[in-house]
């Protein structure tokens, strides 16, 4: 079954109006690639969403990376899926382990997240992933981070990221095998949840970098990546696009 490939970047709290370099040097890179393989997603600070927006013909598409689960209203700082969209972004990211840890996100606001920024027609890239101490247990923790998705949910506008917390800017990784079943586990996870699960895009991430995403991207379960602290060097990024 072909699925869509994607490399996902991850700026986090990183990037100035000076990062519109960085930005307009992925998007050479992949026209001098002359291919449209695979998708690549920025997901800048929401302040850089719109300038990057304004860039003409981009290759690159843009996503944010985190929207809160209201329309609108007396919420101070926080950021709605119709903002996002009204920047220009076409992606968000929901349910990354640090807003889980940092912000408490539970598995019930994250749905509600995901449900609005769906209303706004934004897609999804909804972050899943086990502590070091979920090792054993982590089928259970996927399987309960998955319940955030709606019923039946499209999967045109979801894409899932398996990053363990464990190997987020860490230097590890689970090994080959194991992503690649765990990746099989998942699909198996959303079998029993969504009609044409077979379409869902399953992207890895954590530490992922010039030197091992070969490998990793190369895995049958794999289906692209989502890429942090690689993705604000273009020395890095550009390999890990080239191997996907
Ligand atoms: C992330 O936080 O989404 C991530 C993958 O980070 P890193 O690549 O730095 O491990």
């Amino acid at each position: 079954m072909k699925r869509v490939n994607y490399v996902i970047a991850n700026w986090k709290m990183n990037g100035l109006r000076s990062h519109r370099k960085l930005y307009n040097s992925i998007n050479k890179h992949l026209v001098s690639k002359k291919s449209n393989k695979p998708n690549v997603i920025i997901c800048p600070p929401h302040t850089l969403i719109h300038t990057f927006a304004l860039e003409k013909k981009s290759k690159v598409k843009l996503g944010a990376q985190d929207a809160h689960q209201h329309n609108s209203g007396a919420f101070t700082g926080c950021i709605s899926s119709e903002m996002i969209k009204d920047l220009g972004a076409e992606y968000v990211i929901i349910g990354h382990s640090e807003r889980r840890q940092y912000f408490n996100e539970s598995t019930q606001l994250i749905a509600d997240k995901i449900k609005t920024a769906h209303k706004h027609n934004l897609k999804v890239i909804l972050c899943i992933g086990e502590l070091k101490s979920e090792i054993k247990n982590r089928k259970k923790v996927l399987r309960n981070q998955l319940k955030s998705l709606p019923v039946n949910p499209n999967h045109k506008n979801i894409i899932i990221a398996y990053e363990p917390v464990w190997a987020i800017g860490t230097g590890l990784t689970p090994s080959l095998l194991e992503i690649n079943e765990i990746h099989s586990s998942i699909r198996s996870i959303l079998k029993s949840k969504l009609d044409f699960s077979k379409k869902v895009s399953i992207l890895y991430g954590g530490s992922v970098n010039r030197k091992n995403a070969k490998e990793i991207l190369s895995l049958e379960n794999v289906d692209g990546a989502l890429v942090g602290g690689a993705s604000l060097k273009i020395s890095e990024f550009s390999k890990i696009i080239d191997y996907s």
